[in-house]
C-alpha cells in the first residue's frame, strides 16, 4: 500500500487546492510481478474532460471535483503517477476465434493500481488508450473518442440494468489524432474493475510452464473474488467452480437482455464474473439467435444464440489451463474438471429460465411442463415476425394490465400473437413485476452511433443525454420517447468495427 503524495511537476500545479491524499495499491504487480511489465503512459498534449462518473468517483474514494483540475485530468490519463504507485502492464494470452495466442497483453492500457472503494474492496483503476506498450505488437496503442465514448455508455447501462460488469470512470480526450479510416481524436477511457484478471491470464501462467506462478496467481484470484474457495477440500477447483457459476449467471443475463459481446475471445472473460471489452458489442433489436453485428466475425463464432456456448467453451481452456492445480493425477484432473464444466449448462439453463419466467411475470412454482413450450413458442413467433426484443418484453408488461396493443403492433401474425397471448394471460402474469426486470432504454444501436457521431465532432449533448436514459432503464419517464423506440427503417443493417 501506498500513501500518496501528489507530487507538482510545475509552479502552476502548485496553485491547485490542497492535493488531496489518494491510496493506490499496487497489489498485482507485487505478488504477480512476472505478469506485471512497468511502464508509463504517453503524454497527453492537451487533456480535456469528456464525461466523469462522480457517483463512482465518490464510491472510490476519489474527490469529483479533484479530477475535474488539470492534475485530476493528468491522472485520467496516467501523466500523473503518484509516487510509489507502479503503473503496469498486464500479460496475458487467449484463444482468439478459436486459434491460441500465447502472449497478449495491455497493448494500449495499463494497470495503475488498486483503490480501495467504500466497502472496502479492492478495485483496480485501468486506462485505455494510453499509448503503446511492448505488448502492443503492430498496434499504435490509441484509442478513439468514439469507442472510449461507447465503453463509457454501454458497460454504465450494462450497470443500471443489475448485470455485473466493469465500470467506466471518465473519458478526456488527449488532444492527438488517432488513425483509423480516418483520422479521428484520441481518448482515454478510464476503467474500473473488481480486477482485470481474465481466463487468458490463467493461460499465459499455464503457458510460462512456471507452476508455481500459476499456484500464486489462483492464489490471488481466490483471495480477490472468490474467498470461499480458500475452505473448500480442493480451493483451485473450487475456484474454477465459483467462475463457471459467475459466468453462467453473466452470460444469462446478456441473453435475457439480448446484449451481444462481439468478442468473446477468452482474454475478454473475466475470473470475476463481470463484464468486459465493449469493442463490436451490441444490444439485439429484432429477435434472432443470429444475430452478429462485429465486422470481423464472418463465421458467426460470437452471435447472440452462441454466446452461452461459447462461455463454456472458454470455461473449458481455463479448466486446461489449471489442471495441474486439480490434481497431481493427470486423468483425476480431468475427470474433475469435466465434472465441474458440467454444471455451467444446470447453472446457465436454470437462471435463463428463472429469468425468462420474470420477463414474462411469471410465478416460481408454475410447472415447467407449461412454462416451456410457452417460452418456446414465443421465441419461434419473435424470430419469424422479426420483433423488436426490447420493445415486446416491455410492451408486454401493459398486455398484463389489458392492453395488448404495444405488443400486439410489433407482429406481422396477429392471429399466432393473439393465441400465444390468450395462453400466457391465463397463467396470471404480474405487470409490476415485469416492469421491473424488462428495461425500457437500452443504449440502441441508433442512438449509441448518433451520440458517439455528435462527441466526435464535439458536441456532447447527445451522449449526455443518451447516458441519462440509460441509467434508470426500468423508469418509464415521459420526454424520452425517441430512447425507447426502435431504429428507424433507413438506419440498415447495423455493423460494428473491432479497429476500436
Ligand atoms: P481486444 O480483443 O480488443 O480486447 O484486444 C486484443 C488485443 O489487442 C489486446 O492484447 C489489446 O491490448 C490489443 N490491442 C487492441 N487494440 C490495440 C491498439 N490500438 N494498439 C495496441 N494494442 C491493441
Ligand atoms: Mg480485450
Amino acid at each position: 500500500m501506498v500513501d500518496v503524495l501528489w507530487v507538482p511537476r510545475t509552479l502552476d500545479d502548485v496553485s491547485i487546492a490542497p492535493p488531496p491524499t489518494v491510496t493506490l495499491d499496487d497489489r498485482f504487480a507485487r505478488e504477480l510481478a512476472e505478469m506485471a511489465l512497468p511502464w508509463q503512459a504517453e503524454e497527453a498534449r492537451d487533456p480535456r474532460l469528456l464525461v466523469l462518473n462522480e457517483p463512482l468517483a465518490t464510491e472510490l474514494g476519489l474527490d469529483p471535483a479533484w479530477l475535474r483540475t488539470s492534475d485530476g485530468l493528468r491522472l485520467l490519463v496516467g501523466n500523473l503517477v503518484p509516487s510509489g504507485a507502479a503503473p503496469v502492464a498486464q500479460a496475458y494470452a487467449g484463444h482468439q476465434f478459436g486459434g491460441f495466442s500465447p502472449r497478449l497483453g495491455d497493448g494500449r492500457a495499463l494497470l495503475l493500481g488498486e483503490v480501495v472503494d467504500a466497502d472496502g474492496h479492492l478495485r483496480d483503476l485501468h486506462l485505455k488508450g494510453s499509448g503503446r506498450t511492448p505488448f502492443a505488437r503492430g498496434g499504435d496503442g490509441l484509442a478513439a473518442v468514439g469507442p472510449m465514448l461507447r465503453e463509457y455508455v454501454v458497460s454504465e447501462a450494462m450497470h443500471a440494468l443489475g448485470i455485473p460488469t466493469t465500470r467506466s470512470l471518465a473519458v478526456v480526450s488527449t488532444g492527438r489524432s488517432v488513425r483509423r479510416e480516418t483520422l479521428l481524436p484520441g481518448a482515454v477511457l478510464a476503467r474500473i474493475a473488481s480486477s482485470h484478471l481474465r481466463v487468458g491470464s490463467f493461460e499465459y501462467a499455464r503457458a510460462t510452464g512456471d507452476v508455481n506462478l500459476l499456484r500464486r496467481l489462483a492464489d490471488h484470484a481466490i483471495a480477490r473474488h472468490h474467498s470461499g474457495a480458500a475452505e473448500a477440500e480442493r480451493p483451485y477447483l473450487a475456484l474454477f467452480e465459483a467462475v463457471v457459476a459467475a459466468q453462467a449467471s453473466v452470460v444469462a443475463q446478456w441473453m435475457l437482455v439480448g446484449f451481444v459481446h462481439g468478442v468473446m475471445n477468452t482474454d475478454n472473460m473475466t475470473i470475476s464474473g463481470e463484464t468486459i471489452d465493449y469493442g463490436p458489442c451490441a444490444f439485439m433489436e429484432a429477435f434472432d439467435p443470429g444475430t452478429v453485428y462485429s465486422s470481423i466475425d464472418r463465421g458467426g463464432r460470437y452471435a447472440y444464440g452462441n454466446q452461452p456456448v461459447v462461455a463454456e467453451w472458454n470455461l473449458a481452456r481455463l479448466a486446461e489451463a489449471l489442471l495441474p492445480r486439480f490434481s497431481d493425477e493427470q486423468e483425476e484432473a480431468v475427470a474433475l474438471a469435466v465434472e465441474s464444466l458440467g454444471a455451467f449448462r444446470r447453472q446457465y439453463g436454470a437462471a435463463w429460465s428463472a429469468g425468462m419466467r420474470a420477463k414474462l411475470g411469471l410465478p416460481d412454482d408454475l410447472a415447467d411442463a407449461v412454462v416451456s413450450p410457452l417460452v418456446d413458442d414465443l421465441l419461434t413467433l419473435l424470430q419469424a415476425n422479426r420483433v423488436d426484443h426490447t420493445s415486446f418484453f416491455r410492451g408486454l408488461g401493459a398486455a398484463a394490465r389489458g392492453d395488448a396493443e404495444p405488443a400486439r403492433g410489433l407482429f406481422l401474425d396477429l392471429a399466432a400473437f393473439d393465441a400465444w397471448v390468450e395462453r400466457w394471460r391465463v397463467l396470471g402474469p404480474d405487470a409490476d413485476l415485469m416492469d421491473r426486470v424488462n428495461p425500457v432504454y437500452i443504449p440502441r444501436n441508433h442512438l449509441v452511433e448518433e451520440a458517439l457521431a455528435a462527441a466526435t465532432d464535439g458536441d456532447l449533448g447527445p451522449v449526455e443525454r443518451l447516458l441519462d436514459a440509460v441509467a434508470s432503464p426500468y423508469d418509464e419517464r415521459p420526454g424520452l420517447e425517441r430512447y425507447a423506440a426502435a431504429a428507424p427503417q433507413d438506419f440498415g443493417t447495423y455493423r460494428t468495427f473491432c479497429g476500436t
